[in-house]
């Protein structure tokens, strides 16, 4: 049952003084408070309820402290969600939402009711009338939460909305005009993107940033920080095939593994040998391929060395309708609109014998990282914040603070069972899953990827054991297949995450036999390997065990697994006691521990990569911000600017022909078009500022403040650039009897746009090889926004010049 105060606060003082923020005693006076305002909240009839929060609505437009509306708000939607849901939130969920409300990032496990705590601070903040926004994992769960949370908002007479991909600017417009909006950070990122090309201020969909509360908040705070959303163009003559590509793709296929080409030991890069670069060089008659002159090429040939040997069909991404699809590593999931930088994407097309997709020029890109930094109030929620902590603060400035379950959790973590080789491990994997499933009880089974569930498909068909597979097609279609995943005799195999979000109970959606399941343990999850991330493991043991249910949780690993290979876990054994291939689980402990221990190193270092990225894409977001601000008020202005001081000669004679306004609209649009193109010209030149970098830091400088002092020169470059582009453009303007012909001009923008993800992951390991022990991981930073190849490509030149100084 639901805690009493007495047995919470007992709690409350047993977690003083540990060291990350379990003392909940500050939440404790407000927490009383909401409980001493429930039974007059209860004996209110609905309408006078309702009465309630309108006038609590009036109180908080006028004067904004919030903070003296917190109680009352609270205990509002407490009265309401029990009656419009049948749901009292739980103390817990209550101070769940006092910490949410104060920006801090909430710690809470699976099932615990996260989507309910978060009503609280949303319905407060929403009373401001400036909006908030509740950031959902994918689309699916952003309707799924307003839709389902709908009920408690406007039983307050608070208004809910959601946004999807794929919406009319209309629909998107009416949704960020709610009081409270449910969206993925994706959408709203790109609707932001959006907007900075807006022609006319009615395509703005976004009111100013008011307060975000982030769902799943490690996923997308740290795990998606880096991804850029990207934001492209094309004019109306782009997209020819690519010919190139496909001949490199032949050519990189008739090379020979070891003898042209070499991948290092953790398959993790792919370079040409000294004897690749000589066949080559002989293949194709265009001289010396290390010359500068060839850049392009080499470049060009390690994304299709890249795309040809260590891009895998179904594991990195797949082919469908005769495109490239490319699987996130994280979710292990197909994401539809994410592309590999362009390059990259035109070899994979190559090689899979595709049509070219035209690639396009980049308006914008922003990451979501520096997105999420938009909102001036931010807090999170999450079940696996802790192992994050420092860098939620470092990076966001959230404090972690952690809510106990409201039942003590009783879920059995288990020791991993340790292989030598793949084979065994499997083998031993299939064997438990059919002992356990011959109970009947009910088994999630979670794999690192696509193909993996595919193997694991097959040898469980063998022994006779059918299986749900998830592989990351249909969220909404996931989300039915996992919330059975707790039916008697189930058992459905998952990649990472997938299904993320939705509840899994006891007996099947319905309950229905959820004794008989508790009876047999409850929940059996399987992990198939460790994650990069602890974080990641630790979601996957938390799908059992919820809300103080019965569960366990296992994972199976081998020495073979790509964690242990990739990241060389293996050197950590010492030669004496690595084991020799054997078919049962190694007994000892030591292995266990450093595997463990890799796991947190590899945490570290990514966590070091994102730091360092951060530092770099300061500058770029402070520019960002200034044009930005600028725009808007061109975007927003309907009087005449500084033309006049800027032309005047000019502006007088127009003037007279045209008339004040006309120009003023001229001048507006004029002077949209150039910032646009100057910034996207800007953001171009930074990647290629980051590319070159990473050089000059092998020659010794510090590769941020270089990096740091040509941002600041291109912008203020880009400055002048666009004072004299709208005056190029002004004096260009013939007075003529209809006017002015700005299309004619060539001002018309891009004839269409995209929004797409890059995620760079594939490449940060290449680029951490290439760099190696030479340089600092600080220079990972080449992969901000751009293509990591390029960065390694670039190295592998220079180095080789280095070596051969007379080729
Ligand atoms: P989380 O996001 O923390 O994993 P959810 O918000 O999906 O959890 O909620 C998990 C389950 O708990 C849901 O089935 C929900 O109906 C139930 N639940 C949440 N809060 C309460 C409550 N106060 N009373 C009863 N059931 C609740
Ligand atoms: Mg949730």
């Amino acid at each position: 049952m639901a805690w009493d105060l007495t047995s919470l606060r007992d709690r409350i003082e047993r977690w003083n003084g540990s060291s990350i923020e379990e003392d909940l005693s500050r939440y404790q006076p407000g927490l009383s408070q909401i409980g001493q305002l429930e039974t007059e909240m209860r004996n209110l009839e609905d309408f006078a309820l309702r009465e309630r929060s309108s006038d609590l609505r009036r109180r908080a437009r006028a004067d904004e402290a919030e903070p003296e509306f917190v109680v009352e708000a609270f205990a509002l939607v407490r009265e309401a969600s029990r009656r419009a849901l049948e749901m009292r939130p739980f103390d817990v969920q209550v101070l769940a939402g006092l910490a949410l409300h104060e920006g801090h990032l909430v710690e809470m496990a699976t099932g615990e009711g996260k989507t309910l705590a978060a009503v609280m601070p949303a319905y407060l903040a929403g009373l401001s009338g400036k909006g908030v926004h509740v950031l959902t994992f994918n689309d699916y769960l952003a309707r799924r939460d307003a839709e389902w949370m709908g009920p408690i908002y406007r039983f307050l007479g608070s208004s809910v909305g959601w946004v999807e991909e794929g919406m009319s600017v209309r629909d998107r417009r009416a949704a960020y005009a709610c009081d409270v909006t449910y969206v993925t950070a994706k959408e709203a990122g790109f609707d932001l993107l959006r907007e900075h090309l807006a022609r006319e201020p009615e395509e703005i969909v976004h009111r100013p940033f008011h307060f975000a509360i982030v769902d799943e908040a490690d996923s997308i705070l740290i795990d998606e920080a880096r991804v850029p959303l990207v934001i492209a163009g094309r004019a109306a003559d782009a997209g020819l095939p690519d010919a190139s590509a496909v001949g490199i793709a032949e050519l990189v296929h008739g090379l020979e593994r070891g003898r042209d080409w070499a991948t290092d030991e953790y398959e993790r890069n792919v370079e040409l040998t000294d004897d690749g670069i000589a066949r080559v060089e002989s293949l194709i008659d265009r001289g010396n391929l290390l010359s500068s002159a060839n850049l392009e090429l080499l470049t060009e040939i390690n994304c299709a060395l890249h795309a040809t040997h260590l891009l895998h069909r179904d594991v990195d991404y797949i082919v469908r309708e005769g495109r490239i699809r490319l699987v996130d590593e994280f979710t292990g999931r197909v994401v539809e609109d994410r592309h590999w930088p362009d390059g990259l994407q035109a070899a994979l097309e190559a090689k899979e014998k595709l049509e070219r997709r035209p690639g396009g020029r980049i308006l914008s890109s922003i990451t979501l990282q520096d997105y999420l930094r938009l909102y001036p109030r931010l807090s999170g929620m999450t079940a696996t914040a802790r192992p994050a902590a420092g860098e939620l603060k470092s990076c966001y400035g959230l404090d972690v603070v952690v809510i106990p379950p409201n039942r003590p959790s009783i879920r059995l973590d288990e020791l991993d069972h340790v292989f030598t080789h793949r084979a065994a491990k499997h083998a031993a994997l299939v064997a438990e899953i059919a002992r356990v499933h011959e109970q009947g009880r009910p088994i999630l089974v979670g794999t690192a990827s696509v193909e993996e569930s595919e193997e694991l498909v097959g040898l469980l068909r063998e022994v006779g054991v059918h299986c749900q597979v998830l592989n990351a097609r249909n969220d909404a279609k996931e989300a039915t297949i996992v919330a059975e995943a707790g039916a008697l005799g189930a058992v459905t195999i998952s990649t990472n995450m997938a299904g993320r979000g939705t509840d899994i109970k006891l007996g099947g959606a319905a309950e229905q036999d959820h004794e008989a399941v508790v009876d047999l343990g409850g929940l059996c999850v399987i992990g198939t390997n460790r994650h990069e991330s602890l974080r990641i493991d630790q979601q996957l043991r938390g799908r059992a065990g919820r809300q103080g249910d019965p569960g366990t949780s296992r994972f199976f690993v081998s020495l073979e697994d790509p964690l242990i290979v990739r990241y060389g876990v293996n050197d950590l054994i010492p030669a004496k006691i690595y084991p020799r291939p054997q078919q049962e689980a190694l007994e000892n402990p030591f292995i266990r521990h450093e595997i463990a221990r890799a796991q947190r190193i590899i945490e570290g270092q990514n966590a070091e990569i994102r730091n360092t990225l951060n530092h770099y894409s300061k500058l770029l977001e402070e520019q960002r911000r200034a044009v930005y601000r600028e725009r808007r008020t061109w975007l927003e202005r309907r009087a005449p600017g500084r033309l006049r001081e800027r032309s005047s000669e000019r502006y007088q004679s127009l003037a007279k022909d045209l008339g004040e306004d006309y120009l003023a609209e001229a001048e507006r649009r004029i002077v949209l078009f150039h910032l646009d193109r100057a910034w996207s010209r800007h953001l171009a030149r930074a990647a290629d500022i980051r590319e070159g970098i990473h050089l000059r830091k092998i020659g010794g400088d510090d590769p941020l403040v270089e990096f740091t002092r040509a941002v600041a020169d291109s912008f203020r470059e880009m400055r002048l650039e666009v004072e004299s582009e709208i005056v190029k453009t002004f004096e260009s303007i013939e007075a003529r009897a209809g006017g002015v012909d700005l299309e004619a001009l060539g001002l018309a923008g891009p004839t269409s746009t995209w929004t797409y993800l890059v995620n760079d992951d594939p490449f940060r390991d290449q680029l951490a090889t290439a760099l190696g022990g030479n340089v600092g991981v600080g220079v990972a930073a080449a992969a901000l926004a751009g293509p990591f190849w390029i960065a390694s490509t670039a190295y592998q030149y220079f180095r080789r010049r280095r070596r051969q100084p007379s080729r």
